[in-house]
């Protein structure tokens, strides 16, 4: 399969969210990727969020704003700002394009992942919260209009219970939990940052395989402290993942050599 077929997509539908997909884009450039970028954002974010996004993707997509509405489920949550996570929905419509893996806009990439590639629709890692629902921060999708479609005929009828897009997801694709073992990433692909408090051991065990670290929950690392204090002589480990999300953030866009080649001339 080409590799132009393919692409990672983010999303930001706020300028402080393109904080996060900046970091996404650079991580993907940093370890290498084959594979083509893709942001989504809404109409307001701002001329001077979009500007950085257009150095680093290859390509920046506007999309409308949608929002469940859900606020009681979203309540159950605690995070009522999710609604418009129903925007990344959208994803789908990316047509050009075979085959993609989606990354929250919290998600820092730790290495090459293009390996991810290999899997089907619908493949995503265990949520730490329920790890019978698949977490929806890091998923590998076929871009379609008539899959589109259906989610939203699906949203309509059935709403999410959670009121944002991992409820709806799971509904949907609700035999994820018992069809196919290959569609279960591995937990490295989508690691909680902090995974450690819940399960120690098992951080100490593999969490130096750690892919792609999720920044969950409602503290996102551009809230956070540029230079997280040391804590005595040892950082705690989700101090150690804020200290090499905002290195990316600070770094230097590393070239963009598929940019370069395509305006060379062949010799
Ligand atoms: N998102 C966004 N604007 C928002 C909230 C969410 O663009 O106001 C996008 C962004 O890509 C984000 C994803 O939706 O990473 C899911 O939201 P979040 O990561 O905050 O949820 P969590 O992973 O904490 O459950
Ligand atoms: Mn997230």
């Amino acid at each position: 399969m080409a590799v132009e077929d393919q692409a990672f997509v983010t999303l930001a539908t706020t300028d402080a969210y393109c904080m996060g997909a900046l970091v996404v884009g650079k991580s993907l450039r940093r370890h290498g990727t084959s594979r083509r970028t893709v942001v989504m954002v809404s109409p307001n974010v701002s001329l001077e969020a979009r500007r950085p996004l257009e150095s680093v993707f290859d390509e920046v997509v506007q999309v409308d704003v949608l929002d469940s509405g859900d606020r009681a489920h979203l309540s159950w949550l605690g995070r009522p700002e999710l609604g418009v996570t129903f925007t990344k929905l959208h994803c789908w419509t990316l047509v050009r394009y075979r085959k993609c893996v989606f990354l929250d806009a919290d998600t820092l990439v730790m290495c090459n992942v293009d390996e991810l590639f290999e899997r089907e629709e619908l493949s995503a890692a265990p949520d730490p919260g329920w790890p019978d629902c698949f977490n929806s921060g890091v998923f590998v999708f076929r871009p379609s209009f008539d899959t589109h479609t259906r989610l939203l005929e699906h949203a309509a009828q059935h709403g999410s219970f959670d009121g944002g897009d991992q409820g709806l997801l799971n509904s949907f694709f609700s035999d994820w939990a018992v069809t196919d073992i290959r569609r279960h990433l591995p937990f490295v692909y989508n690691l909680s940052a902090n995974a450690f408090y819940t399960y120690l051991p098992a951080f100490h065990r593999y969490g130096h395989g750690a892919k792609i670290v999720h920044f969950l929950g409602g503290a996102k690392p551009w809230h956070s402290c540029s230079n997280p204090p040391a804590n005595q002589d040892s950082r705690s480990q989700l101090d150690q993942y804020l200290s090499l999300w905002w290195a990316e953030h600070h770094s230097q866009s590393p070239p963009t050599v598929r940019k370069h080649s395509q305006l060379t001339p062949a010799l």
